[in-house]
């Protein structure tokens, strides 16, 4: 679509009046700040930035984006902005001013508005001792990683975060802002759960809150020299790990930076981290075999729900990186070897990060009444990162975090994890088969001329113009 056409540039400016957000345009002030997304990494240049003040906004924004031909890319945080396709002749419609969260500790539930961040939530549900279904980082968009399934520190306890969903307010392709939920639009509310953002803008999330004030939590260090014994010993543990503990294995390489506690600057670390609800005592007792291991630095005690988003050590400020992950069917003892040689203490390029988490629990159980990932399959989860402080590190740290995956194909699952799929890759690689089909069905009934861009792009099946 071309802006400078006579009649979208009025429509533009048009849009431009009634909004209560912003819009930018190339070369107008702003415009540079608007299009960057947390992975700085990524450089999107859209034709229009929308930065939506309100779901209004967002009708506003898709009716003229549909009524010009122009494609819509929504977006948050853009920590999941890596995969995306060029946003050249597209819309970019930012979330990031909506960001008003409601907790209602009577329901124990809290409604999101689609640009709120983790932490934006932890904070009020936790002053009722409640928490969500929050990942490993608090700065995570809670739209972008709920819609993309969303495995936490509670995940074996309580599932994905996409099936604690209980609505989405969502302004569909057509420019409608609707409600789904059990008793309205089905196939939205299906899809939102689980398939990522290709059937709408998503406005707000509604979902369910747990009661979860205190649990017993920490890292162990060890020196990346123990890192196969290590990794061994937490695989064998998690086989008799009840459902209410959820645990990562990490080896971390952390930067020589002053930001950095000066015991850990600069090291190479196998950590194992877990989360155990209940009290000390059980957590103590389940998590004693680890700890008997003899670690560096032992970190566990009773923390509050809240503080869980500083176990996994995540990079809390935007940065450039690569990172990629899979799901592993199984993650055993040659699987770990061969995980130790290209990440461990030997390794000649590993990335700075590679973690493996431990599923099963909830998650293998189908959710009653689920989204598009209603259980999964697979048993653990690979994800490998690495920092590229400058654009030239970008291709050799995309290749280590490849070798780390290609390491691993043997212990694959049939199809990747939405959120942690970083490359391009279609939905129907990180989708259960059964799913990708009724989504691309979906598509096909709301989006037949693809005007919303997702991570993971769908295909309407059957192929229509608007
Ligand atoms: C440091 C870090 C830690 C992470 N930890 C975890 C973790 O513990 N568990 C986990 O499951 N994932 C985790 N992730 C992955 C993360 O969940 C995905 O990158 C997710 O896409 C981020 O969502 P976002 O809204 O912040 O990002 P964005 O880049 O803003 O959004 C990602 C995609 O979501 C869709 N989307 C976003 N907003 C909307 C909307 N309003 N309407 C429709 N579609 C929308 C779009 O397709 C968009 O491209 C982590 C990522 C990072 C970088």
């Amino acid at each position: 679509m071309n802006i400078k056409d006579t009649n979208a540039g009025r429509d533009l400016e048009a849009l431009r009046a009634a909004i209560a957000g912003q819009l930018f345009v190339p070369g107008q002030a702003g415009y540079d700040q608007a299009r960057q997304a947390w992975n700085l990494a990524v450089d999107q240049r859209p034709s229009v930035v929308v930065v939506a003040g309100s779901a209004a906004d967002v009708v506003q924004a898709v009716r003229y984006a549909r009524a010009h031909g122009m494609r819509v890319a929504p977006q948050g945080t853009g920590h999941g902005a890596a995969p995306l396709e060029p946003l050249d002749g597209a819309m970019l419609l930012r979330t990031t001013r909506m960001r008003q969260v409601d907790v209602d500790p009577a329901t124990r539930t809290a409604r999101a508005q689609a640009g709120a961040v983790w932490q934006d939530v932890i904070v009020p549900a936790a002053e009722h001792g409640l928490a969500g279904l929050a990942g490993s980082s608090p700065g995570v968009g809670v739209t972008g990683y709920t819609l993309g399934g969303g495995l936490g520190w509670l995940a074996r306890r309580y599932g994905l975060a996409a099936n604690s969903v209980s609505a989405a307010e969502l302004v569909t392709p057509h420019g409608d802002l609707v409600r789904a939920d059990a008793g309205h639009e089905p196939d939205l509310f299906w899809a939102v759960r689980g398939s990522g953002g290709g059937v709408g803008v998503v406005t707000a999330l509604e979902m369910q809150l747990y009661p979860v004030r205190e649990l017993y939590a920490g890292d162990l260090f060890f020196p990346i020299q123990r890192a196969a014994e290590v990794l061994h010993a937490w695989r064998e543990w998690t086989a008799t790990a009840p459902d209410d503990v959820t645990s990562i294995c990490h080896i971390l390489r952390l930067p020589p930076l002053p930001e950095v506690p000066e015991p850990l600057r600069g090291r190479a670390f196998a950590i194992l981290e877990a989360a155990c609800l209940g009290d000390a005592g059980t957590g103590a007792e389940l998590t004693g075999p680890l700890r008997r291991l003899g670690p560096e630095l032992d970190t566990f005690a009773m923390i509050p729900a809240s503080a869980l988003g500083q176990l996994n050590m995540d990079p809390s400020q935007p940065a450039s990186g690569e990172g990629d992950g899979a799901f592993l069917a199984d993650f055993p003892a040659p699987a770990i070897d061969a995980l130790v040689a290209v990440a461990g203490p030997d390794a000649e390029t590993p990335p700075d990060s590679v973690e493996v988490r431990h599923l099963g629990g909830a998650l293998t159980r189908p959710a009653p009444g689920g989204g598009a990932q209603p259980s999964i399959d697979a048993s653990y989860l690979l994800n490998a990162a690495g920092a590229t402080p400058t654009p030239d590190l970008a291709s050799p740290v995309r290749a280590h975090v490849q070798a780390v995956k290609d390491a691993l194909a043997p212990w694959h699952a049939s199809y990747d994890y939405y959120n942690f799929e970083d490359t391009p890759a279609a939905a129907t690689a990180v989708l259960p088969p059964a799913s990708a089909r009724r989504l691309q069905e979906i598509k096909a009934a709301y989006d037949p001329g693809q005007v919303i861009i997702s991570a993971h792009p769908v295909w309407p099946a059957r192929p229509n113009r608007i």
